[in-house]
């Protein structure tokens, strides 16, 4: 199976009444961990790009030769599916070219009415070359490589009239942003959640910002459509966590303790775990 979009995996899920995480990758330890995993739980998985990562690993292309060379070397056949997190219009122009499996275009911060047009035009692009497309209504809050919001709701008469332009899965604002949640945080709203299903029907629903919400509410948003939950900032915790507590303990000091591929080991295999809990709890477990 290897590289496919994300379109199939995603009606399946709705379907199915779960959801297929998408885990950001950094670099190559992220990549293999999160592989790997997928692999382990038979579960399709979406690598997520943010454009900040992308330029990161010094490029689209890169990221995407070396995804496409671990799936082969590793022997990976679950389906994996290569996505621009949150892209601009140059960044999904650029993924287009780049072999990309999948693009997000976040128009969020348009008017509907350009984001509209710039949607229109992008899913044109990416169908021609067999991608998927998710587009963005109502910003997502907190900050994501530069793009801020609010955490606001989206309208759900503009998650229609975009999910009409032909988009394969649709994030909508409901309440979740990204990052750390503060202590403050009001949880995601079900019912403009429930609104814009019942307006989208079978069109896959994204939920941004997975890090920090609690278990029994992203259950419910999978019940009410959600088949793509997007993690990020989860993994990047347990990996910084691993990390200090190896180099606290001295254990870089100790022998070859210095060797780069035993002190990321630590922050590598908490990735893992923290992958294989997120599949579980998104029902993926299975499912490839
Ligand atoms: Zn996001």
């Amino acid at each position: 199976m290897a590289l496919v979009s994300a379109a199939e995996m995603l009606k399946k899920a709705k379907a199915g009444h779960y959801a297929v995480g998408q885990f950001n990758i950094n670099n190559l330890e992220w990549t293999k961990a999160i592989l790997t995993t997928a692999q382990e739980c038979n579960s399709p998985v979406i690598l997520g790009v943010s454009e900040g990562a992308g330029k990161y690993m010094t490029g689209y292309k890169t990221v995407q030769a070396m995804v496409a060379a671990m799936v082969e070397e590793l022997g990976i056949t679950v389906p994996v599916a290569t996505h621009l997190d949150h892209g601009s219009f140059d960044g999904c122009m650029k993924c287009i070219e780049a072999g990309f499996t999948s693009i997000m275009f976040d128009g969020s911060h348009y008017s509907i009415e350009e984001n509209v047009a710039k949607t229109t035009e992008l899913v044109k692009l990416a169908h021609e070359k067999g991608m998927s497309i998710e587009a963005e209504v109502g910003s997502i809050g907190g900050e994501e490589d530069g793009v801020v919001g609010m955490g606001e709701c989206a309208d759900p008469n503009e998650c229609k009239a975009v999910a009409d332009l032909g988009v394969d899965f649709l994030a909508a604002g409901i309440g979740n942003i990204h990052g750390k949640y503060p202590e403050n945080w009001a949880g995601l709203s079900f019912e403009t959640l429930d609104a814009i299903q019942k307006l989208t029907g079978d069109m896959p629903l994204v939920l941004h910002g997975g890090t920090g919400i609690p278990d029994d509410m992203i259950k419910k948003a999978i019940d009410l459509g959600v088949a793509k939950i997007n993690v990020n900032t989860d993994c990047q915790l347990v990996f910084a966590d691993a990390t200090r507590k190896y180099i606290e303990a001295g254990k870089d000091l100790e022998g070859k303790g210095f060797d780069p591929r035993k002190l990321l080991k630590p922050g590598t295999d908490a990735i893992a775990e923290c992958v294989k809990t997120k599949m579980e709890l998104f029902g993926s477990v299975g499912k490839a």
